[in-house]
């Protein structure tokens, strides 16, 4: 596998080319954003135990029947993935109020909700990845109704999944976010599913093993991926 040319510098990953046409080669960084990028930092370690986490969850899922871009590991921060058109969005889900919900509906944190919650953003830098609704989206034409409803059908299983292969790790699964691409007319999970994008809450003491403390300045950042990871895979 020959590393090409660096395609997109992200805030948390470089996006490469490689001899594939059809692959792309994605290097996990330690650098953390937060406060949409007025806050960075480094978190070490990061890149490696997001690549294993993600890596962890993208097999997890594609032997319970979600497909994913994900293609193969090759090194500590390294993973090649299928080269989809991404869709512009970040599709969140939610089962316990935490983050900017408890501010937007004035529920406090940590409130179980009866329903997951599905939310729209729209990934642009430039207007603060603004909240949508359907209808935002078709007007914009970021997707289609049927893109939308295999997104939505997706993320669901992804929720029920994640969430029973962490109950059963003592952790609790309050949100997550996912972004999506397309290969040959259909809709496929992409980026990374780690403490980045996801919330983890131990399930007894209710400790945050994920990028909160970071965005929060809780301490223990690096010691919450670690742990994450140690739950999950060793
Ligand atoms: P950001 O763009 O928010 O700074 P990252 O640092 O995570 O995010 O950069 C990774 C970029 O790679 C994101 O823009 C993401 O949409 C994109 N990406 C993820 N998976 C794929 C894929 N399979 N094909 C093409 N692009 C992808
Ligand atoms: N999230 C993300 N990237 C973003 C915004 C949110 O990965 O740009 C994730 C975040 O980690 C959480 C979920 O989406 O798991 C819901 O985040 P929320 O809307 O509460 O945002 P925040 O509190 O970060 O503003």
């Amino acid at each position: 596998m020959i590393k090409g040319e660096l395609l997109y510098e992200g805030k948390a990953k470089s996006v490469f080319r490689t001899d594939n046409p059809g692959e792309l080669l994605i290097y996990f960084k330690d650098d953390a954003t937060a406060l949409n990028g007025e806050k960075h930092g480094i978190i070490e370690g990061k890149g490696i135990i997001n690549n294993k986490l993600s890596e962890f969850f993208f097999k997890q899922l594609k032997d319970r029947g979600v497909k994913s871009h994900f293609v193969e590991k090759i090194g500590e921060r390294e993973m090649i993935v299928k080269k989809l058109d991404m869709i512009k969005l970040e599709v969140v889900v939610r089962n316990i109020v935490a983050g900017s919900l408890v501010k937007r509906l004035g529920l406090e944190e940590g409130t179980q909700l009866p329903v997951p919650v599905v939310e729209y953003y729209y990934k642009s830098d430039e207007l603060g990845d603004p909240m949508l609704n359907r209808y935002h989206i078709m007007a914009l034409d970021l997707a289609k109704i049927d893109e939308l409803n295999q997104m939505e059908h997706v993320a669901f299983s992804v929720n029920t999944i994640l969430r029973d292969l962490l109950r059963a790790k003592n952790v609790d699964l309050i949100d997550f976010k996912l972004e999506f691409g397309r290969l040959d007319g259909e809709v496929i999970l992409a980026d990374e599913i780690s403490p980045d994008n996801c919330r983890f809450w131990d399930t007894v003491t209710h400790e945050k093993l994920d990028k909160d403390r970071f965005r929060q300045d809780l301490g223990g950042v690096e010691e919450a991926y670690q742990e994450m990871l140690k739950r999950l895979t060793l």
